[in-house]
């Protein structure tokens, strides 16, 4: 993390609203308030999506009660849309936006593919990876950073909408470490299912070991809904 991240970041406005149904492949259906935003900090399309009652949530928030439920999810066109196994992408979304509708909040989705690599980058990472390196070593011959992501647009997202209080929805320190720093309190980090197959076993492994995600592999493989108790500390 830089120094950079402590700088104030300007604010964010919302552009257009947006009602989108929502059916995923298992049949599961929600709606989803979708927001697009003006001045966010890299230009890039994020989304905000606001789920179940997520006004109430704020509301609740607001008079002290528990923090709007939060996912910043990164895009992952090969697991979110293609349903590649060799990552965990796609059933954490699917995870995400059931739980957070069931209590109101957000997911983010934001537009950083390959931990902020890119698309084509990622996937001759995945190249290096058959060749023997783990998920951060490729990123690092590849002469990138191991994460690139920033989580400062999708601070500007929350708080546009008051939301500088949330439980994190992730396995991820670093996601705390910055919302944190561009003033989004992290009141609570909730941690999300085990997704675990043969093809992804060494993606999750190196996350655990590397990046100090939370992550128990050794009970094997959880459906969320089975395991979605547990919280890191
Ligand atoms: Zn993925």
């Amino acid at each position: 993390m830089t120094i950079e991240l402590l700088h104030r970041h300007p604010a964010a406005s919302v552009r257009t609203h947006v009602v989108v149904p929502l059916r995923f492949h298992d049949g599961f259906t929600t709606t989803a308030d979708v927001y697009t935003f003006d001045g966010l900090a890299d230009e890039e399309e994020h989304l905000l999506l606001g789920l179940g009652d997520w006004r109430g949530a704020l509301a609740r928030s607001a008079a002290g009660g528990a923090a709007p439920l939060v996912r910043p999810h990164s895009e992952c066109l090969t697991g979110d849309v293609l349903g590649s196994q060799r990552c965990d992408c796609g059933p954490q979304l699917r995870e995400a936006v059931e739980r957070i509708a069931e209590t109101g909040g957000f997911l983010l989705y934001l537009r950083q593919e390959g931990r902020g690599i890119g698309l084509y980058a990622k996937l001759d990472a995945y190249a290096l990876q058959d060749a023997g390196l783990d998920t951060y070593q490729a990123n690092l011959a590849l002469g990138r950073d191991e994460d690139e992501r920033d989580y400062r647009a999708a601070a500007q997202m929350l708080l546009a909408f008051g939301a500088d209080r949330i439980r994190l929805l992730s396995n991820n320190p670093d996601k705390a470490i910055q919302l944190d720093a561009y003033g989004v309190a992290v009141a609570e980090r909730v941690r999300t299912g085990v997704h675990l197959s043969q093809a992804n076993a060494r993606y999750l492994g190196a996350k655990r070991d590397h990046t100090a995600h939370t992550l128990d592999l050794g009970l094997g493989t959880h459906l969320f809904g089975s395991d979605v108790a547990g919280r890191a500390s």
